[in-house]
């Protein structure tokens, strides 16, 4: 069975270790107890060791939100890099989220940080999404070369291990999620360009998460209806009964 990648982005949340802690032990506590989902957390970078645990577990990993393009050490101030992470039991790093590219982050450069990352042995989830939408779908258009772009200088080889997380920029933070059946529509069209770029296998084996207003109310339907392998969960994932209470909803989802 493939498991549904349930993906917490803490962004900069919370602010006191001790609350981090707590949060990420009830989130390891509760996945352990699932069948069909793996649960990854991606807390703020001094949180991210700390929030680790001993004992390894198929269903629970620690994942960064963003990483250098620089692959291991070197003379880049303020810089971590992709190897550090893995260091320290990463597993998953987010590259190119809207937040990131609305301070300057182009594809070009979410292109080179995922390479450094699939570099590393870790697997980047690459955050794409149209900003808005028109009647005309011309959205479509600036999708397809917006994931083109930040694919560009990512080997074949690595295909398998990228996970792509569409994220339509206008639903992130917003009241409601986008509609299910539109979730489905545009997640069917990312993998099709994915496997434009790395052929059909990859591309009925990419995986496909969702993003943007995500609780547990409408998680399993967004999993049943959009059809997507998984969820990018921002404001949800530091309330931690709430994700929880996600993580068990969605395990239920056949
Ligand atoms: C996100 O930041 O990736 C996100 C999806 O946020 P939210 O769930 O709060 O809309």
């Amino acid at each position: 069975m493939n498991k549904k990648l349930i993906v917490g982005n803490w962004k900069m949340n919370p602010v006191t270790l001790d609350e981090a802690k707590k949060i990420a032990r009830k989130i390891k506590r509760a996945s352990a107890g699932l069948v069909s989902v793996e649960t990854v957390i991606c807390p703020p970078f001094p949180f991210i060791y700390p929030c680790t645990s001993k004992g390894e577990s198929a269903l629970f990993h620690i994942g960064a939100q963003s990483a250098s393009v620089e692959i291991d050490r070197g003379p880049f101030t303020g810089e971590v890099s992709a190897t550090m992470l893995k260091e320290i039991g990463v597993s998953y790093v987010i590259v190119g989220h809207s937040e990131q590219r609305a301070r300057g982050e182009s594809d070009s450069i979410v292109s080179k940080k995922a390479k450094a990352v699939l570099e590393a042995g870790l697997s980047p989830i690459i955050c794409v999404g149209e900003t808005s939408r028109d009647e005309a779908g011309t959205y479509l258009e600036t999708l397809k070369n917006q994931i083109k772009q930040s694919l560009a200088d990512i080997p074949p080889k690595f295909a398998s291990n990228i996970i792509l997380a569409y994220e339509p920029v206008w639903a992130i933070g917003a009241q409601e999620a986008m509609k299910n059946e539109d979730i489905y529509e545009s997640s069917l069209f990312v993998k099709k360009i994915f496997s434009d770029i790395f052929g059909p296998e990859a591309g009925v084996k990419a995986k496909v998460l969702y993003g943007g207003s995500v609780n547990y109310r409408n998680a399993p339907d967004i999993i049943a209806i959009g059809k997507v392998d998984g969820l990018l969960v921002g404001r949800e994932s530091v309330n931690a009964p709430g994700f929880v209470e996600l993580l068990k909803a969605v395990d239920l989802v056949k």
